[in-house]
């Protein structure tokens, strides 16, 4: 990637899914004018449960193809609880591309911003600012449904595979290394936890075998272990003290809606899925059918995926307006927060979708590039 037109494949998806791409973009779009440097063409892609009640097909023909051969992949959210396939599973060809394209990087910030509800009393919350990173490609979702891994002993007994892989593992403590250097360069912690169970699982001992022998390669960043059970207790006796925290798939996917918990509601929590050559971005809630239509949804957590998506962007083709672009928003965000600008009906305030995507547009308009 040396150049500075990045095609997106987009998929807008069900409920919200679509309100919230939209207003994403928006704000992309906004600030793109804003600093100039770099042009995204979008590929909108169909796929989701609307799309499968009409067609019979849970993503267009050809478009798992597209979202390969794109720069990155914007998704909404996809899904809706009444529409099912006839196993009684959801329409999920998301989780498709994740295993395709090998997406085992799940990240998902934790930030506490100023002036939002906070669940917890102790006034260090302010402070919360972690990453849970999440495998996403093997651990104990291995056997997840999609995978048909699973052994059925008749009605009696299922087996179900808990798979740690050394080249998928190396990479992802890697990815968690840098990720904490790169916050490290920004002021964060410089340290990376790994969340485990070694002291009981051999493939769990395994996973810390392998954060040892990458920590080494790493000697400016600090390192934490923790069992995944305490760590769950210290996400709420102590979330402020974590900086990078690194685990398998399941433990990540209960861990990161713990930790998102912390800091306000689903409409907050951001995601990207990055891989070697492929990322998606995704606000990690679902379609949320109760609210929809209402402009009720809370676009940030989209906004700031679309954030992470720019920023990928620019680490992949070292395009510095991309970069700039990404803590654009982020700023933006954080500072509409602290001047009580940016007003989410989902905390409690009076911004629908539409109102705190123009409110955010504003904010970009007005705020100089840090
Ligand atoms: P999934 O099973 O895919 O997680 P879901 O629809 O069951 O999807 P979510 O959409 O993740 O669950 O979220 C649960 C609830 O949180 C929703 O029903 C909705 O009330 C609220 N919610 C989720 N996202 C938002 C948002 N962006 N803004 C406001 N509220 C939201």
């Amino acid at each position: 990637m040396s150049k500075a037109v990045f095609q997106i494949a987009v998929i807008r998806g069900d409920g919200i899914g679509t309100d919230v791409t939209d207003a994403a973009l928006a704000v992309v779009e906004t600030v793109c004018r804003r600093i100039g440097g770099f042009k995204l063409r979008y590929d909108k892609l169909d796929a989701g449960a609307a799309y499968f009640l009409e067609t019979g097909l849970d993503i267009a023909p050809g478009a798992e193809k597209s979202a390969g051969s794109a720069d990155a992949i914007f998704l909404g959210a996809i899904g809706l609880p009444n529409v099912r396939h006839q196993d009684g599973t959801e329409i999920s060809p998301h989780l498709r591309l994740r295993e395709q394209y090998q997406l085992y990087a799940g990240v998902r910030p934790v930030k506490a911003y100023p002036n939002t509800p906070q669940c917890l009393a102790d006034a260090r919350a302010a402070d919360i600012d972690l990453i849970v990173l999440r495998e996403s490609t093997e651990g104990l979702f291995y056997s997840a449904a999609i995978h048909q891994r699973s052994v059925v002993t008749d009605d009696q007994e299922i087996c179900e595979t808990l798979r740690i892989s050394r080249s998928v593992t190396e990479k992802l403590h890697d990815f968690a290394f840098k990720l904490a250097r790169k916050r490290k360069a920004r002021g964060g912690k410089g340290l990376v936890t790994c969340v485990d169970k070694a002291n009981v699982f051999r493939s769990m001992a395994f996973f810390r075998k392998i954060f040892d022998e990458r920590a080494r390669h790493f000697p400016d960043i600090d390192t934490g272990y923790s069992y995944v059970d305490a760590q769950a207790l210290d996400l709420v006796r102590k979330p402020w003290d974590f900086d990078v925290l690194v685990m398998e798939n399941m433990f990540g996917d209960i861990l990161s809606d713990l930790a998102g918990g912390l800091v306000g509601g689903m409409g907050m929590a951001s995601c990207a899925e990055i891989g070697d050559q492929h990322g998606l971005f995704q606000p990690a809630h679902g379609s949320a059918p109760d609210i929809l239509g209402q402009d009720l949804a809370n676009p940030l957590a989209a906004v700031l995926s679309a954030a992470l998506m720019l920023e990928y962007l620019g680490d992949r083709s070292g395009v510095q307006a991309l970069t700039d672009a990404a803590s654009l928003i982020e700023s933006a965000v954080e500072y509409g927060f602290t001047a009580k600008r940016i007003r989410p009906k989902e905390l409690g305030g009076d911004q629908g979708t539409k109102a705190l995507t123009r409110a955010l547009q504003k904010l970009i308009h007005e705020k100089q590039p840090s």
